[in-house]
């Protein structure tokens, strides 16, 4: 099915969070899913946030919720039984991946491993949402936590590639998540990015992004707020000249949020030349 902008297909490699499984999201899967549907996509990545790996690890809103990590691994078990059931229901009208969204933390490639053996996910999308122990797009507060534990901007930039680039060799995701999302609570953020031991790791990283074929989440969620896409341009222009796949993911987080800024995102690609017929995620091989 083709849809959208100049017949170009719709998809998203990274959303699909629901108020029934996430926290800070709304409404419930099935509703989302329909929505997608109504709105014309050909295929869909569902890619939940994984559990917490503890209580230590949740996120502040689970916290403060006094959601304790057992729940929130009894409910992940729950989304993808009931994903899975709705992969079904609705395969004659939308290909759907059941996914996740994985974090990355002290001791979380194990627990990854542990849950991709159990679940059986179709693909990850490998992101990071922690660094030095606070969790950097939260908000601004929790972000300044993580600015003082690494000691400067540019060594928390540092030390964020450095997670990802771990988590990139340790998973190999076929999605890599807003990969810069460092950056969302840095006004300067260009400037950061461009300083010479940032940005040594930002090529290091996407040249093992290229070496493996694994796709660029270009996550549409960043022109809300962010003023751009993640990944920011200069990034996005250096994934290109490596022949990197970019596919949108808008990172839904509700019924109201699929498929936001599609079509600008489309745009932007368009003018940059890059490809719009989308891979789909490699499949992790269970056999
Ligand atoms: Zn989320
Ligand atoms: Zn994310």
């Amino acid at each position: 099915m083709v849809s959208g902008l100049s017949g170009i297909e719709k998809v998203s490699v990274h959303g699909g969070h629901s108020g029934q499984f996430c926290h800070h999201a709304s409404d419930s899967l099935e509703n989302v899913i329909r929505a997608y549907i109504e709105a014309g996509f050909s295929w869909v990545g569902i890619t939940e946030h994984m559990a917490p790996m503890s209580d230590a690890s949740r996120y502040p809103d689970e916290s403060e919720g006094d959601l304790g990590a057992d729940f929130l691994l009894d409910r992940f078990r729950t989304y993808f039984s009931e994903c899975r059931i709705l992969q079904q229901k609705y395969s004659n009208k939308l290909e759907i991946f059941t996914a996740f969204e994985t974090e990355t933390y002290e001791g979380s490639t194990d627990f990854v491993n542990q849950l991709v053996g159990e679940l059986k996910p179709d693909y990850l999308v490998g992101s990071v949402h922690h660094v030095e122990g606070h969790c950097i797009d939260y908000d601004e507060g929790h972000f300044q936590k993580a600015v003082a534990a690494a000691g400067s901007m540019e060594s928390l930039y540092q030390a964020y590639f450095d997670a990802q680039y771990g988590m990139l060799m340790d998973l190999e995701p076929s999605v890599v998540g807003h990969f810069d999302l460092i950056r969302k609570f840095d006004t300067n953020y260009l400037q950061t990015l461009g300083k010479p031991g940032v940005w040594e790791r930002v090529e290091r990283n996407l040249d093992f992004i290229s070496e493996n074929n694994l796709i660029l989440d270009l996550n549409l969620r960043g022109f809300d707020k962010a003023v751009e896409q993640y990944p920011s341009m200069p990034v996005l222009e250096a994934a290109l000249e490596l022949d990197i796949a970019v596919v949108p993911g808008d990172d839904s987080h509700g019924v109201k949020s699929v498929g936001r800024n599609f079509d600008k995102g489309i745009e932007m690609l368009q003018e940059l030349g890059a490809s719009t017929d989308w891979p789909k995620p490699a499949l992790i091989n269970y056999t």
